[in-house]
């Protein structure tokens, strides 16, 4: 296992013990403010403004995963809907990821699907696009599922999420093709066994690219959601030498992850657009945060220590 892999999986073996998190609750504030927008979905639309007016649009994100009862599931639902519809009176942003767990789908797959159904009635018809996130690996084959489940249904404003670090993302990706999907293609921010996943970010980098590749010689759609300059720097070479055309692809990043190089590629004339996330239950995704960078580690260490 690399060095950056065994370290994400020692942050986030860690970060599931209840004394960290209270610990982590209390004393990472400023690290909440970097990665994520604000509580309320005004202070999330106050953020996807300032971004818009740098050119990168924005991807709101309800915090809030892996419920363990179907009110909370709702609940979750109830607050998606209420984004949908705010998104709907505004010219821009109309974009929204979610995850299958934050909707039930622990619970029961039906009932995901239920509520997921219910958001994109509401959404398709005032053109707001709703991405799947993709969860750790157990989780994937269910979310497959419920995105050819939908598609099949007629929904077109759905899109969902393939990892490169999975073993089986190349075969997914072919299974996939018929349903002509938007992507939007990451690394991986979960802790996968060597069973599932490569644990060499070379390989992962490299599986990146040959998976980006290949979607796009499929002429799929694809995000590019990475913040690594040398897998940007090949997008932009590939895109360009194989005249593939600005409107085939985008990039994505994260709210608070290399804001210049956001707007940087913006100006350069790219589709860029920044994940905004929002709200109270926002550990499990500071987590991952803190995982994919070593140095935000060290920021906590040293609020804990009084720093
Ligand atoms: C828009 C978006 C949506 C995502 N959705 C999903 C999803 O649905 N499922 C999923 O499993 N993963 C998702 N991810 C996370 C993804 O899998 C990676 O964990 C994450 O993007 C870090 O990998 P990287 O590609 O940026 O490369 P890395 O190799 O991790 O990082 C490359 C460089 O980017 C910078 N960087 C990376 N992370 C950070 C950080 N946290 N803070 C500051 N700088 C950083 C550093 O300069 C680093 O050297 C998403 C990422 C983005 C951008």
């Amino acid at each position: 296992m690399s060095l950056d892999l065994a370290y994400r999986s020692f942050v986030l073996s860690v970060a599931g013990r209840k004394g960290v998190e209270r610990l982590i609750k209390t004393r990472a504030r400023g690290l909440v403010r970097r990665y994520v927008a604000g509580e309320t979905l005004e202070e999330a639309l106050k953020a996807a403004e300032a971004l818009e007016e740098k050119g990168v649009h924005a991807i709101l994100d309800l915090l809030g995963e892996m419920v363990r009862s179907e009110g909370e599931a709702r609940a979750f639902q109830g607050q998606i809907l209420d984004l949908v519809r705010s998104l709907a009176q505004r010219p821009w942003p109309k974009y929204v990821s979610l995850k299958p767990s934050q909707l039930g789908l622990d619970l029961s797959e039906g009932l995901a699907r239920e509520l997921l159904r219910e958001i994109l009635k509401e959404a398709e018809p005032r053109g707001v696009f709703v991405r799947l996130d993709m969860e750790d690996s157990p989780r994937v084959e269910a979310t497959l599922r419920l995105y050819k489940g939908l598609r099949e249904e007629g929904f077109s404003q759905v899109g969902l999420v393939l990892q490169s670090y999975l073993f089986r993302t190349e075969k997914d990706l072919w299974d996939l093709l018929p349903y002509r999907p938007n992507l939007r293609l990451v690394k991986g921010a979960y802790r996968e066994p060597k069973e599932v996943a490569f644990q060499d970010k070379r390989l992962i980098d490299a599986e990146f690219l040959h998976l980006g590749k290949l979607a796009l010689k499929e002429g799929l759609y694809v995000a590019f959601a990475t913040h690594d300059p040398r897998l940007i720097a090949e997008v932009k070479r590939y895109t360009k030498a194989m005249g593939v055309p600005r409107e085939g692809f985008e990039f994505q990043f994260l709210y608070g992850v290399r804001p210049e190089a956001q707007r940087r590629l913006a100006q350069e004339g790219y589709r860029v657009r920044a994940y905004v996330p929002y709200g109270k239950d926002w550990y499990p995704y500071l987590t991952r945060r803190i995982a994919e960078r070593p140095e935000n580690l060290f920021l906590v260490l040293r609020s804990l220590l009084g720093g």
